[in-house]
């Protein structure tokens, strides 16, 4: 199991790392000689391949989207709309900022319905968070349409879908913040780390000082430190030495990811009784995972254990049925999240049946890896993204031989 930026780790990494250990160890250089750090290196490189005008990188993306929320202003008495299918950070993320999440329908994209989140607007709605899943896009036309037409901010959950694109823009430049991960299990990876986007300067100037403290970007001016408590989310520049190098390696980790992809897609064809999931920008998917829905359930069930994976609804704290903490915290329990003040009673309505349209689309959905491999999520079976063409076709016949096998 592994992301696919960890395959290609090499000398690069390396002689960062080595060059990283001669400075200060973090962002800021306090008086030392040396070029700016590898995480302010990283930060302006993001910022010109990703066309945006503000990056700053955090400790990871469950960091830089608590950093979103604090710099947009989001807490307590405001709801925050996202889907039901997404790794339970970007939920723990807004329980966490006071607000409460407001659970929505994905669609056949396996990303946030629109016609969903229109129907639970509320007067207390502030924002939409979209998960790019598995590395293919959530429909922004449509969410970006829906948050104007309502005066809502728009955070994008990239995590999995670093260098993802929609319609030519990079996937987390596209709402008012983006925030991306750099772990272990993601399109590149730090080992941790994540970094967030925004073309507003006041929001990067809020979610800087709530970064770091309160200070000011680059600590400029420390003594005129920003107004709010900040925490401190940053990155070390032993990470930002790594992050670097694989940001540097992103466009051969994504032509690789969709060569694979290409190759296993085609080695399985067409079968009856499943289709790929629907997408709305093929070219700008990241490709690190292929995604098949099949008509019926107990067959994708048939299919993941004898593939020994899952299908995607019971991939462990990606699907909201997974998530007991949600029902915990409607109940009124402090344990889920000590720092709440009461009991939230607009999360009463979060068990299993809440979203029938998402229970019934994970159950019929198989995900095989094409360069992202995590049991967790879903994703146990697959190839990696320097497979070769031997190992892919096999994985096509034997996928192919299971479906034959349990629609028999
Ligand atoms: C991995 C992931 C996160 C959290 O990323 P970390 O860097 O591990 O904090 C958030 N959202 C989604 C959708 C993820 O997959």
């Amino acid at each position: 199991m592994s992301g696919a930026g960890y395959r290609l780790i090499g000398d690069a990494e390396q002689g960062n790392v080595l060059q990283a250990l001669q400075g200060t160890l973090t962002r800021y250089r306090y008086g030392q000689p040396g070029d700016p750090s590898f995480v302010y290196q990283f930060e302006r490189a993001v910022e010109k391949v990703f066309v945006a005008p503000h990056c700053l990188a955090t400790n990871s993306c469950t960091s830089a989207l608590l950093a979103a929320l604090a710099a947009l202003g989001i807490g307590p008495g405001d709801e925050v709309l996202v889907p039901g299918y997404t790794f339970i950070a970007t939920i723990a993320a807004i329980v966490h900022s006071g607000a409460t999440p407001v659970l929505c329908e994905i669609d056949d994209t396996l990303t946030l319905d629109s016609a969903d989140v229109e129907r639970k607007i509320t007067g207390r709605s502030r924002a939409i968070m979209p998960v790019h899943m598995m590395g293919a896009p959530a429909d922004m036309d449509a969410i970006m349409t829906l948050a104007r037409a309502h005066g809502l901010l728009v955070v994008e959950d990239a995590a999995q879908a670093c260098g993802g694109r929609y319609r030519g823009r990079a996937l987390g430049t596209i709402g008012d913040v983006g925030a991306h991960s750099l772990n272990y299990f993601k399109v590149i990876t730090a080992g941790e780390g994540g970094f967030l986007l925004t073309s507003s300067a006041e929001v990067y100037e809020r979610a800087y000082a709530f970064h770091d403290h309160g200070f000011k970007p680059m600590r400029d001016g420390a003594s005129e430190a920003n107004s709010l408590f900040g925490m401190n989310l940053r990155m070390s520049d032993l990470t930002g030495a790594v992050a670097l190098a694989q940001f540097e390696r992103l466009d051969a980790v994504l032509t690789a990811t969709r060569r694979v992809n290409a190759a296993l897609a085609e080695a399985i064809g067409t079968l009856p009784g499943l289709r790929r999931r629907r997408r709305v920008d093929a070219p700008g998917d990241c490709a690190t995972s292929l995604i098949y829905l099949f008509d019926d359930a107990e067959i994708a069930a048939k299919v993941a254990a004898a593939l020994d994976t899952t299908v995607l609804r019971s991939s462990g704290r990606h699907y909201y049925g997974n998530m007991p903490q949600l029902q915990a915290l409607a109940s009124g329990h402090r344990g889920p999240a000590p720092f709440r003040g009461r009991p939230d009673s607009a999360l009463s309505d979060c068990g299993v049946g809440t979203l029938p349209q998402t229970d019934d689309l994970l159950a019929r959905a198989v995900g095989l890896s094409t360069g992202v491999s995590d049991w967790y999520a879903g994703t146990g079976f697959g190839v990696r993204l320097d497979s070769s063409a031997e190992e892919v076709a096999a994985a096509g016949a034997r996928f192919r031989e299971v479906v034959e096998w349990a629609q028999r």
